[in-house]
């Protein structure tokens, strides 16, 4: 049987961001250094297939601190944690290491410098993500005020509207953020603040090739998780920029192959947290079906490496 041609557009990048890359080598280093279990609170990356695959190697994924014993090492995810978490390891002398990001840390100083310097903090951020939960809780509760949407910027009551500085979470939807920065400044114009935002540059290179790519797409898949926020925003900014049909999913296994039927072409992206197997196991699906001519989207090149902490370069 002939297949039907479909030009296939790969976002470039996509995938994995050197944050998550770190948080999945400092739970393997942590495995190797001191043996399985290994507790890790929290999904270590928002992504069921990674989380399995350190599950089987012997990590143990716990809710809460309180569900890890004092003698076994534990892990803060990449999103990171409440100043309270690390304390509260330390005072039961547990071995814990922090695999927050990087430039997750970076946030949470730029929180702690404004409010030494007698600020409150506005957080541009989602309700209940990790991450929110994580930054927010870098300051003493009421020190900072979370706001999700420009309307909410009419709402909030400061302590003093001319003390004020904001942050933002790291994996936003950059134009709706730059919207949410504009009603901040035009309610409060004299809020300090980053030089745009704190979207990483992860999330912002995987919302540009998007951006690129959709337009010229009939349909778009992001592979993500579904609390994946980065993943979620992709598939955000691909409606925006012009692509009707672009949905989240896990894996081949999810596509909806009724609603991709008449289709010309496609554009393929995945979440930071998504590995590339998953991506490879997608076009594999698609090629099953499709005369696939495969062009790659590639709107920024990324080096980005962080280090692991030392205590896993150095010998047990
Ligand atoms: S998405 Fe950005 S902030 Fe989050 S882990 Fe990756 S590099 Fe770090």
């Amino acid at each position: 049987m002939t297949k039907t041609p479909l030009t296939l557009y790969l976002a470039a990048p996509r995938g994995f961001c050197a944050g998550v890359d770190r948080a999945i080598k400092i739970v393997e280093m942590a495995l190797e250094k001191w043996g399985a279990p290994v507790y890790v609170r929290h999904e270590i990356v928002h992504n069921k297939y990674v989380v399995d695959g350190l599950r089987e190697k012997g990590a143990v994924f716990v809710k809460e601190l309180d569900n890890c014993p004092n003698d076994r090492p534990v892990i803060f995810s990449a999103h990171g944690v409440p100043k309270a978490v690390p304390a509260e390891a330390a005072r039961r002398e547990m071995i814990y290491v922090d695999a927050t990001c990087p430039l997750v840390s970076k946030v949470h100083i730029e929180a702690e410098r404004h409010h030494a310097n007698g600020l409150q903090m506005v957080m541009i951020g989602h309700a209940g993500h990790p991450e929110t939960i994580g930054t927010m809780g870098q300051l003493p509760h009421g020190e900072v005020i979370l706001v999700e949407t420009e309307e909410d910027v009419a709402q909030i009551t400061p302590r003093d509207p001319e003390k004020l500085a904001f942050i933002t979470q790291t994996t936003l939807s950059v134009d709706d953020t730059a919207g949410i920065v504009a009603a901040l400044q035009a309610r409060f114009p004299t809020i300090v603040g980053p030089h745009k935002e704190d979207i990483c540059y992860a999330t912002t290179n995987r919302q540009g090739a998007v951006k690129a790519m959709a337009p010229k797409a009939d349909a778009m898949l992001v592979i993500g998780a579904p609390n994946s926020s980065n993943s979620k925003r992709l598939v955000e900014v691909g409606r925006s920029a012009g692509c009707a049909y672009a949905q989240l999913v896990q894996r081949a296994e999810d596509i909806d192959w009724r609603a991709l039927e008449g289709i010309g072409s496609i554009g393929i992206t995945a979440g930071a947290s998504a590995p590339e197997v998953l991506v490879n196991e997608v076009i594999d699906a698609f090629r099953d079906r499709f005369d696939v001519t495969l062009e790659q989207v590639e709107t920024a090149v990324e080096n980005v490496e962080f280090k692991v902490p030392r205590v896993l370069r150095e010998p047990a």
